[in-house]
């Protein structure tokens, strides 16, 4: 996706030494290639029955309510700890340095339904694969992963635990 090569700029050192940040946001300020990356992420999705978008807090929401109205779903946050209101459920992940957790709605997924999950940036794949247990351990059915960037040097995808597909728009 050519879009995202031209317009995602790095930013070396970023939020810490060493790491290097994959900002966004000069895409999201075009209007035609944020549609054009919306459209391209909806595209294995569309004709497949999905009920809902997770969108991991917080770059996910962005794109994630994009792609839940073009596939006529609804959206779902899937928040950093303490900021949906009760009753939720939490999942603990791993991060390099420490831990995390995302939560959800209780009620915010029907049994079965069947769900997409989507973020900006895969990196060590631990968030988006916490993502896909929390949206299990709820009942819903995980179809597959979307997002925008994949770093595939640092083997997010070995993490994904999921035999549902895991689409990536860009691969640096
Ligand atoms: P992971 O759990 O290591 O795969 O990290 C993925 C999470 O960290 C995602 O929610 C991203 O938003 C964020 N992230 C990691 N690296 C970057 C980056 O270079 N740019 C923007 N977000 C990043």
């Amino acid at each position: 996706m050519q879009a995202i090569f031209d317009l995602v700029r790095d930013v070396p050192d970023f939020p810490r030494p060493g790491i290097m940040f994959k900002d966004i946001t000069p895409l999201l300020a075009d209007p035609a290639a944020f549609a054009e990356c919306i459209d391209a992420l909806c595209a294995p999705w569309r004709e497949q029955g999905i009920g809902a978008v997770c969108g991991i807090e917080s770059r996910g929401f962005i794109f994630g309510a994009a792609m839940a109205q073009a596939l006529s779903a609804g959206f779902v946050p899937l928040r950093k700890a303490g900021k949906l209101p009760p009753p939720v459920v939490g999942m603990d992940y791993g991060l390099e340095y420490g831990l995390d957790r995302l939560e959800i709605g209780t009620n915010a997924l029907a049994p079965g339904e069947r769900v997409i999950i989507v973020d900006d940036v895969l990196a060590t794949g631990g968030t988006l694969d916490a993502a896909r247990r929390l949206v299990e351990r709820l009942g819903a059915e995980v179809v597959g992963a979307s997002v925008a960037i994949e770093l595939p040097g640092l083997n997010g995808r070995a993490r994904w635990g999921g035999t549902a597909p895991l689409h990536a728009l860009a691969s640096y």
